[in-house]
């Protein structure tokens, strides 16, 4: 391990854990890892994308993927909204900015980091449970690298599951929907892994996806030359924001980019925002009752239901409570309506259609604006996590992903493991 790159360490117990796909602390700690590298100084190679940044991703080898988020300084609704230094990283599909994410969502951040080290450390074939963006980035880098991976979509969210290369290139996408919602499909991949040779991607534990994400911030810290004062995201399980954070601690070990923590400014779409609900109240822990009351019906209320997570990672050390607590953060609820009027101004000032939960966190920093929290000159990072979906389809043709199983919840919610696990032999040998 000595000439490793990086090893992983547990945040709550320091455990040093060489990296064999390890998203767990095997002395049983509910606490994330992380990844520490060997590099403490980061260089910014000059190849494609976001594996330019290859010294603080947890993979030997890069991908042919040309994808990378971009910061640009704001002019036009910076101007609006009173503020003097506003950046932006976008993540999306936008031409003029030369940022090509054909799946419109940072989600593509983490697909190919995840594939990488699943290759690297135990060559098996990932499983992945999403509302959509998640497994639409993992699907199109599958589609583009062929590398296999199953996923698991709510049936209510299977429009999402589209992408821009030909049909024929979906064989190595094995698309299952099942009734239910998010934490329904996570739940269902939870036993497809017990079938041999898959494995859980594992979301926010997994470091691959965390540090993919952190690109934003690296990316953000070469543009500015120093780090912001404050970050503003809207979250769902708050994986990318913890990646921030994440992010932020190496860029001051790294020493170039100035030794002052960003304030991290995260926010979920009301009626259903159980971390906003929580954190308000003081408390590092979510309690359905009161944090999540009427879920079902709250999320079907929200105008961006990709933030709807019900088991976000806010207690487990090293997660969102503890990112809010150490960078003295803060958290906004966002009405649809309050969604809808930083959309608007957003889209005609810089130019460029958003995701629904962008709105959220653009929507976040007018309030922040309005109540003073943050000062006309502050230096601002604006997180846009996805966008450019108009643009993406005038100039390419969306290809829906066909289901290979669609899986009904019976009343036992039992699972047809059996069938499963045939459809998936053939899967397998057809590759
Ligand atoms: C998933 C997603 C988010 C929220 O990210 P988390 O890491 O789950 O908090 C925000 N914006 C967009 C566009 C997303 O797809």
């Amino acid at each position: 391990m000595k000439n490793a790159k990086y090893h992983l360490e547990c945040f709550e117990g320091g455990e040093v854990i060489t990296d064999r796909y390890t998203n767990t602390c095997p002395e049983g700690h509910d606490s994330l890892l992380r990844t520490v590298y060997k590099r403490k100084r980061i260089r910014r190679l000059s190849g494609w994308g976001m594996f330019n940044y290859i010294d603080w991703l947890p993979v030997e080898e890069t991908l042919p993927i040309n994808v990378s988020p971009i910061t640009y300084k704001s002019d036009g609704f910076g101007r609006e909204i009173g503020l003097k230094n506003l950046y932006i990283s976008f993540s999306g599909y936008w031409q003029e900015k030369s940022v090509f994410m054909k799946t419109c969502t940072f989600k593509e951040l983490e697909a190919p980091p995840t594939f990488q080290r699943a290759k690297e450390k135990c060559e098996k074939i990932l499983v992945v449970a999403s509302a959509g963006n998640t497994s639409r980035a993992f699907a199109e880098v599958s589609s583009l690298t062929g590398m296999p991976v199953v996923a698991v979509v709510p049936r209510s969210c299977i429009y999402r599951m589209w992408t821009t290369t030909e049909p024929e290139n979906h064989d190595s996408i094995f698309l299952i929907s099942r009734d239910g919602d998010y934490s329904d499909a996570i739940a269902t991949s939870k036993e497809i892994v017990k079938i041999g040779g898959l494995i859980e991607e594992g979301g926010v534990r997994n470091v691959a996806r965390r540090d993919g994400m952190g690109v934003v911030e690296l990316e953000a810290a070469f543009f500015m030359k120093v780090l912001p004062d404050y970050y503003f995201q809207a979250v769902g399980s708050g994986t990318g924001a913890i990646a921030a954070w994440e992010t932020f601690i190496r860029l001051i070990e790294d020493g170039r980019f100035g030794e002052k923590m960003p304030r991290i400014v995260i926010s979920q779409n009301l009626p259903f925002a159980p971390m906003f609900s929580a954190w308000q109240d003081g408390r590092a822990e979510i309690i359905a009752d009161k944090d999540m009351r009427n879920a079902e019906d709250a999320i079907k209320k929200m105008y961006a239901d990709v933030l709807s997570t019900r088991n976000p990672p806010y207690s487990i050390k090293g997660g969102v409570y503890d990112m809010l607590a150490s960078t003295e953060g803060k958290m906004y609820g966002i009405t649809n309506e309050e969604c809808m009027g930083a959309k608007k101004l957003f889209e005609s000032e810089e130019g460029i259609d958003l995701d629904p939960a962008a709105s959220v966190a653009v929507a976040s920093l007018i309030k922040a604006v309005d109540e003073g929290f943050v000062g006309k000159k502050d230096k601002i990072l604006l997180n846009i996590t996805g966008g450019g979906y108009k643009r993406l389809k005038k100039e390419f043709k969306m290809y829906e992903i066909e289901e290979r199983m669609e899986i009904k919840s019976n009343s036992l919610g039992q699972l047809p493991l059996d069938e499963i696990e045939r459809e998936l032999k053939e899967f397998v040998k057809a590759l």
